[in-house]
């Protein structure tokens, strides 16, 4: 089985639309890719909603959409029969995980990935950003402990792109014990997304010594593209295959409300 499920729903003017129009493109681009299922991911902070959750601007600069337009465009398409699934990609926010279950709670998602894009209102892939703060080699270590703290917080099924803090190309020798063994103990999966070949890094997530130390503890894996646009949906999930495959993975993980199965690796 080939999944897909990381991808954020735009119209054909690539604008934020959240609407069962702008959803059909992306099962074409899937049928067409070959992907048999896929995962909607739209970020956490864009819903006025979550609104509590957002302190950083480039968060609250966007927090403009209504949840229950989201969730109801991609249920609908699924009462259509479409190979959807109603999933969110949703920032951690450390000391609130109360508060973020109860706002999620509400909506019948089939997944949640959890995302580290920003530590102490810094940003791991966009400006201002922490590596500019305190440097590399401690943004590093910074951004495994904020992981490994939504790995243990239970409020995810997936950790997104889990070593975006690579996106720019920021390098350090790293040992991933201690964060493979955080992930395992926790009971989430870890995705493996392509998106990182389009990033100046161009690389697939995670490094592939970190997904054989996940491996190794038997941390079952997603699928994702991160997808923008309808034409990325499964875009190089042969080089996916291929590095999940040389790390030993045979199955990957499908979730229909919130339970997890692995089907065969496709
Ligand atoms: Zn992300
Ligand atoms: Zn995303």
């Amino acid at each position: 089985m080939i999944v897909d499920y990381h991808m954020h729903l735009r119209n054909e003017r690539k604008e934020i639309a959240h609407d069962t129009q702008s959803v059909e493109p992306f099962v074409e681009a899937a049928r067409d890719a070959g992907v048999d299922e896929i995962g909607f991911t739209e970020h956490g902070y864009y819903f006025t909603q979550l609104r509590t959750l957002w302190s950083v601007p480039y968060q609250t600069k966007r927090c403009v959409y209504d949840l229950d337009a989201y969730v109801d465009a991609v249920l609908q398409a699924r009462e259509r029969s479409l190979p959807v699934k109603l999933a969110l990609e949703v920032d951690y926010v450390p000391g609130r995980e109360d508060e973020t279950r109860a706002l999620l709670e509400p909506y019948p998602w089939d997944y949640l990935l959890g995302s580290v894009h920003f530590i102490d209102g810094l940003g791991i892939d966009c400006a201002p950003r922490l590596a500019d703060a305190v440097g590399v080699e401690e943004m590093w270590r910074r951004y495994f402990e904020m992981l490994a703290r939504a790995a243990l917080s239970g409020l995810f099924d997936s950790l997104s792109h889990p070593d975006l803090a690579k996106v720019f190309g920021d390098r350090v020798e790293f040992d991933y014990t201690e964060i493979s063994d955080a992930i395992a103990d926790s009971g989430v999966a870890v995705e493996v997304s392509t998106a990182g070949l389009r990033k100046p890094v161009g690389e697939l997530y995670p490094h592939p010594d970190f997904l054989a130390e996940c491996r190794e503890r038997g941390v079952p894996v997603t699928t994702g593209s991160d997808a923008h646009l309808p034409e990325l949906v499964g875009r190089d999930f042969d080089r996916s295959r291929d590095l999940l495959r040389s790390a030993g993975y045979e199955t990957v993980t499908v979730f229909d409300r919130r339970q997890a199965r692995q089907e065969p690796l496709g």
